[in-house]
């Protein structure tokens, strides 16, 4: 029993117009195909007896067999419309080739009418009614298919050309967008080079201050100047991360591009904090496993490792580790960068790649930082075609990653 079911249920859905498949409700327009296969089927055997009985060839009912076709095709898959018209085929031949060969009798036409009806209108009419209904139905049915398949592809094209026209209001849209992005770093970077030379001469003045007039300031005017020198600092330090994060911004995506060996740019950045870290007591290592080339702005990924490098020693207490690496996966080269330092917290690793966002934790362990560091990263990255992952478990240790397609 279940075996049937099964059979019905595959029988269904093959007769089911492909069309319908995806829009839900499958089983339903399936077991509606299967009736209408069934009922077709019926209405042929129906069709081929009185097509027998009513004078074979001679009859004019042979039109139907083309009507129910035309139902078929409508209702039902390609497939199973194939499969009824062989059926309505098969009977209409069964018909003809029987008679002709005798091994079916013949009712003449006339039989039900007598000889000569055809000159009386108990033939002419009704022939001319199966004709004619015929016709009308098959051109009604015709006609009102095309018509629903002319407005849907009228539809479509109406649709398509919204689609068009919202697509370019879009790119107007971002065009402008990105045009005032650019303003605004361009804007960033002019405010920042201002800002960098003052602050630095501010700096370096209050450090000398510091240096020569020690023994004749009091204390607290020395801790007033010190603290003051350390502000200075970090401004100096914000406008030097703005000046940068400007540049990578702007850095136009056709700019003249160079070949970088990134495995050697790796090392070579672990070499220039390799004295910080000893200072630290953090242990620095770098594994090249592949010599890939990326296709870049050589000074903005050196500081894009720098940047990964120099806060996983912020971020990693003395006698931890920081290990950076360069590994080929498939056409993209990923450069990762590991430390065994405090981690980040669940809560912070949305938005560690905001503009001046730093963690809780990171400001509680490193007073220093502009918050900008992450961010500048993930614009070069991005500028290359690349993208930056992190994984972090607090207080274990955060492992960075960032993936970028070699050259070629
Ligand atoms: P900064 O380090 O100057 O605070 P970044 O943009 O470089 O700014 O980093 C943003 C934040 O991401 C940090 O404040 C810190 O919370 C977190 N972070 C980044 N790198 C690490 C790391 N290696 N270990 C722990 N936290 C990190």
């Amino acid at each position: 029993m279940k075996v049937a079911w099964a059979n019905a249920h595959f029988l269904a859905h093959l007769a089911a117009p492909r069309t319908y498949l995806g829009l839900g409700d499958e089983d339903r327009v399936a077991r509606a195909a299967l009736f209408a296969f069934v009922q077709i089927t019926a209405d042929f055997v129906f069709l081929a007896a009185l097509l027998h009985l009513c004078g074979g060839i001679e009859s004019p009912l042979a039109a139907f067999f083309v009507f129910h076709v035309l139902i078929a095709s409508i209702l039902l898959s390609r497939r199973a419309t194939y499969l009824a018209t062989t059926v309505g085929f098969l009977l209409y031949a069964a018909v003809v080739l029987g008679e002709s060969s005798g091994v079916l009798d013949h009712y003449p036409l006339g039989w039900v009418w007598g000889p000569g009806a055809y000159r009386t209108w108990s033939l002419a009419g009704p022939g001319l009614a199966v004709l004619g209904v015929t016709l009308y139905l098959a051109s009604y049915l015709c006609s009102t298919i095309a018509v629903d398949l002319r407005m849907r592809v009228r539809g479509n094209v109406l649709l398509s050309r919204h689609i068009a026209g919202e697509r370019l209001k879009l790119e107007a849209a971002y065009e402008k967008l990105q045009e005032s992005e650019h303003t605004k770093s361009q804007y960033m970077r002019k405010v920042a080079h201002e800002l960098r030379g003052p602050l630095g001469t501010i700096e370096t003045a209050l450090k000398v201050v510091l240096q020569d007039m020690a023994g004749g300031l009091s204390e607290p005017s020395r801790d007033l100047i010190g603290r003051a020198q350390r502000r200075a600092g970090e401004l100096a330090a914000v406008t030097h991360d703005l000046l940068v994060l400007a540049r990578a911004r702007e850095a136009a995506v056709g700019q003249e591009r160079v070949r970088v060996e990134v495995g050697a740019l790796v090392q070579e950045v672990i070499e220039d904090f390799r004295e910080s870290a000893a200072r630290k007591d953090v242990r620095l290592s770098a594994t090249v496993v592949s010599g890939g080339v990326v296709l870049g702005d050589r000074v903005a990924l050196r500081q894009m490792v720098a940047n990964l490098v120099e806060n996983g020693i912020r971020y990693t207490k003395p006698g931890g580790s920081v290990s950076a690496a360069v590994r080929a996966q498939d056409r993209d080269l990923v450069v990762s960068v590991e430390d065994t330092g405090i981690g980040i917290a669940a809560e912070d690793l949305p938005r560690i790649f905001d503009e001046f966002y730093r963690g809780a934790q990171a400001r509680a362990y490193a007073e220093q930082g502009t918050g900008l560091g992450l961010a500048i990263t993930r614009v070069i990255v991005e500028q290359h075609g690349g993208r930056v992952a992190v994984d972090s478990q607090p207080g274990r240790g955060t492992r960075f990653e960032a993936t970028v397609p070699t050259a070629g």
